[in-house]
């Protein structure tokens, strides 16, 4: 068995978990579907609720950042994910951002009618794309599967929510691009965990999460990629805060320019101040450091589980093909899930049968890794 006690001393990113306010005794897998608070988030939006809104009021729109919140960010995230300077903006919901990169995206292709998608992707991908379709009406339609000479954009999920398979940017941007559509990146299950280099790999637009690997609390505002060259495109949702002069109040649209035209209502200041620190947590962690902390992490849990038997496995042995995710299947998976959760194993159950947990390398220590194969040798029973 791994000294994981000496893993923890040699680790470079030892200090992160404890800049997270876990329950003790808890070994949270679940990290990637809502991150643990930070912190330092208390204290920031503190500070914004008894100076800005409490004390300053509306001048703080102008006097303490708040309309420059969702590029700050955004620009932010951008270096996360290898973006061009300018690239990103911050808010919406995931979801919201996907009908904008799509409406984009479709715009850019006239005459153009199929959305590629890939099959079991994240649900909400797929009804948001079939929304649009169903409101273009023109033809359009979602198609499984590999791009073809109809198809406008393709939509995927980087890193796969059920299985933990990261699938390849590069090959698959120029697998559309190939034959003249666009890529759709959603990146919910690799900003902050995985390596990525938008602008390198020739991304068109791309969507993510910010209460997932960014830890910025439920409900954070997501985010929004748009590479330079598409971002004179005028938004679907065209609203008063991507206005070129939104407090002319003028009653026509005139969008602003670069990516501050995808901005739409008022932007989510609470929420931008709390996902600031999870971003600015994940940027202050090596990117390489974590990403062989990560895969040292799953290799070992993957490992783990095996040697326990009665356990399959769905995320990739290739570490080039893998996230920062483990998922099991076992035909008891939830009364197994039910039974670490007891323990205080955190992970979470995907029907039918999978055992889903993240491995979130800021805010485990490697023993956490061996507590949690502990407890599920014991919860899995006779
Ligand atoms: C978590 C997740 C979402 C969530 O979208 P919201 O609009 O934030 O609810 C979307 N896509 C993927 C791939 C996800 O993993």
């Amino acid at each position: 068995m791994t000294d994981l006690d000496a893993l923890d001393r040699d680790d470079p990113l030892a200090a992160f978990p404890e800049r997270f306010d876990l329950p003790s005794g808890v070994v949270y897998l679940d990290g990637n579907s809502l991150g643990p608070l930070p912190r330092a988030t208390r204290p920031a939006v503190d500070a914004l609720l008894a100076g800005a809104w409490g004390r300053d009021l509306i001048a703080s729109w102008e006097g303490n950042g708040w309309m420059a919140a969702p590029l700050r960010v955004g620009e932010a995230i951008g270096r996360l994910i290898g973006a061009e300077t300018g690239s990103v903006i911050a808010g919406d919901s995931t979801s919201i951002n996907l009908f904008k990169a799509l409406a984009a995206a479709l715009a850019l292709r006239p005459g153009r009618t199929e959305i590629a998608v890939v099959a079991d992707d994240f649900p909400t991908d797929h009804y948001i794309a079939g929304g649009i379709a169903g409101l273009l009406g023109r033809g359009h339609r979602l198609r499984a599967g590999a791009p073809g000479p109809e198809t406008a954009v393709v939509l995927a999920g980087h890193v796969d929510f059920r299985t933990g398979r990261m699938r390849p940017m590069v090959a698959l941007t120029a697998e559309a691009h190939a034959v003249g559509a666009l890529a759709v990146w959603d990146l919910s299950h690799s900003t902050g965990a995985v390596p990525l280099a938008l602008a390198a790999a020739g991304a068109d637009f791309a969507v993510g999460c910010g209460y997932k690997f960014l830890n910025g609390g439920p409900g954070a505002p997501g985010y929004l990629y748009v590479a330079p060259r598409h971002q004179g495109v005028v938004p679907a949702l065209a609203g008063w805060m991507g206005h070129a002069a939104p407090f002319a109040f003028a009653s026509g649209y005139a969008p602003a320019q670069g990516i501050a035209r995808f901005g739409v209502g008022t932007p989510p200041i609470l929420g931008l101040a709390a996902l600031e620190v999870g971003v600015g947590l994940a940027l202050a962690a090596d990117m390489a450091a974590l990403r062989e902390k990560s895969l040292r992490m799953s290799t070992i849990f993957m490992e783990g589980a095996a040697a326990l038997g009665g356990f399959g496995c769905l995320t990739p042995a290739d570490p080039d093909a893998r996230g920062s995710q483990v998922c099991l299947t076992h035909p008891e998976a939830a009364a197994i899930m039910g039974r670490l959760a007891a323990l205080g194993v955190v992970g979470d159950f995907r029907p039918p049968d999978i055992l889903r947990f993240g491995i979130t390398p800021l805010t485990l220590r490697y023993r956490d890794i061996g507590r949690a194969l502990a407890c599920l040798a014991q919860a899995r029973g006779e």
